[in-house]
């Protein structure tokens, strides 16, 4: 039989569901995989060697761009970072914070406005102008109007995307939004996750009729920045531009006479509200760092 390359999109009791050009084919992975200490994960890309047209096992598993522990998965392209302009109240420092953690695992972040229905004005665009013009992917939606879905779509398409946010700004909505089906596309998967209910359910990659995948799960369940405080500034990609007109080179832009970041705040080219988060990630990573010695 053939051996082809797929993405495992599910896994479950030593089961792994890997879609390939001939559908989803249940594997099982090799030994060498236990005797290497490797955990195969939802997201990696694997090569199998078919046993027949529904099943094989799993040979190698190619090099991963990135992974994340929790939830477990491999090889994401996206992180959706949703937040909800009201119900909740919105949190500029907690979304910021969420794209440097992006960044940081090479993960391209999305930023979502949801909930634009519930607020009259256009506070909801102007920040999303604002991740806009910084060059991020930004875009307003509303699950009840559909207003930004088909946007959102757009940025989905033929990418491995996760939902990250706090709860009740309207990520599972979202994911509903986009697919009516969504749930059904991997049905195969999830009817045996379904038998195998004993056993600790693994996070799905949902797949979209209009190409790419979506985590069943949401990101970022953990929120620790894992990265050195003098490192902060690279993650605030419009500072830039700027800290090359700083008197030292190793400005930091917190309080260092000639600071060209802090100039550049005070006269409106940056947003003093990404400066606002930079401050305060800053110190959070600062005490963090105290804490460790
Ligand atoms: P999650 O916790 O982020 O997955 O949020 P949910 O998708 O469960 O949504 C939380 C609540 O917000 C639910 O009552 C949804 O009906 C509501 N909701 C989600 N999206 C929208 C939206 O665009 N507009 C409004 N008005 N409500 C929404
Ligand atoms: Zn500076």
């Amino acid at each position: 039989m053939t051996r082809v390359v797929g993405k495992i999109v599910g896994g479950i009791a030593g089961f792994y569901y890997v879609a390939t050009e001939h559908g989803i084919i249940e594997c099982r992975a090799r030994g060498k995989f236990r005797k290497d200490n490797v955990t195969l994960l939802v997201g990696d890309i694997a090569e199998i060697q078919m046993i027949n047209d529904r099943e094989g096992y799993i040979l190698n598993i190619l090099p991963r761009k990135n992974k994340l522990t929790r939830p477990p998965v491999a090889n994401v392209d996206q992180a959706i970072i949703v937040f909800a302009i009201i119900r909740p109240e919105l949190n500029r420092i907690l979304l910021d914070k969420m794209i440097v953690l992006a960044e940081s695992n090479d993960i391209e972040p999305v930023v979502c406005i949801n909930k634009v229905d519930l607020k009259e004005d256009k506070e909801a665009f102007d920040l999303v102008s604002v991740y806009q013009k910084i060059g991020y992917k930004a875009v307003a939606t509303s699950t009840v109007t559909k207003e930004g879905i088909d946007e959102l779509k757009s940025y989905l398409k033929d990418k491995v995307s996760f939902f990250a946010g706090p709860s009740g700004v309207g990520k599972s909505s979202l994911i509903n939004s986009i697919q009516s089906n969504i749930k059904l596309k991997t049905g195969e998967v999830s009817e045996k996750l379904l038998r195998g209910k004993h056993t600790t359910r693994s996070v799905e990659l949902l797949s979209l009729d209009f190409g790419g995948y979506v985590l069943d799960t949401p990101g970022f369940t953990a929120l620790t920045l894992d990265i050195e405080k003098q490192d902060l500034r690279y993650y605030f990609r419009e500072f830039l531009e700027f800290q090359g007109g700083c008197k030292f080179s190793s400005c930091l832009h917190i309080q260092e006479p000639g600071c060209n970041v802090i100039k550049a705040v005070e006269e409106g080219l940056i947003d003093k509200n990404r400066y606002v988060s930079y401050i305060s990630l800053f110190k959070e990573l600062k005490e963090k760092e105290k804490r460790r010695y």
